[in-house]
């Protein structure tokens, strides 16, 4: 864990969460900003700052991520969302612990 992630927090519990998901090796809680209806935050347990190449812990934690969303996704009720993930200051990233964004509820814009 990193002492001052409050992704990290919020996984072990020392922070507040509307939590929606927890396998023990990601959870996942609704976004304290929403930029739609549904709008989830997939996040493994482990500390991981971003994506990058050649990691193992980073692919495993990405890949389980991804293979549990569609069913966080059902479990909301949505069944056409998008998943994002921003990777870097020119992304917009803000937490610097890796999670995908799950995004439904209403139809989507181009992105950009
Ligand atoms: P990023 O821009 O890093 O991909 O996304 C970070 C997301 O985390 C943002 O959408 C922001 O609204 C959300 N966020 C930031 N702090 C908190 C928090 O304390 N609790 C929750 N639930 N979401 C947060
Ligand atoms: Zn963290």
């Amino acid at each position: 864990m990193a002492e001052s992630c409050i992704f990290c927090k919020i996984g072990n519990g020392d922070l507040p969460s509307d939590k929606v998901f927890d396998d023990g090796e990601a959870f996942a809680i609704r976004d304290i900003h929403p930029k739609a209806p549904t709008h989830v935050l997939v996040v493994p347990h482990t500390h991981i700052e971003a994506l990058a190449e050649g990691s193992a812990a980073q692919r495993d934690a990405a890949a389980h991520c991804l293979a549990v969303a569609p069913r966080i996704a059902k479990d909301l009720g949505v069944t056409s969302y998008r998943l994002v993930v921003n990777q870097g200051p020119d992304s917009g990233q803000e937490v610097p612990h890796f999670h995908l964004h799950i995004l439904g509820g209403r139809r989507l814009g181009a992105m950009g």
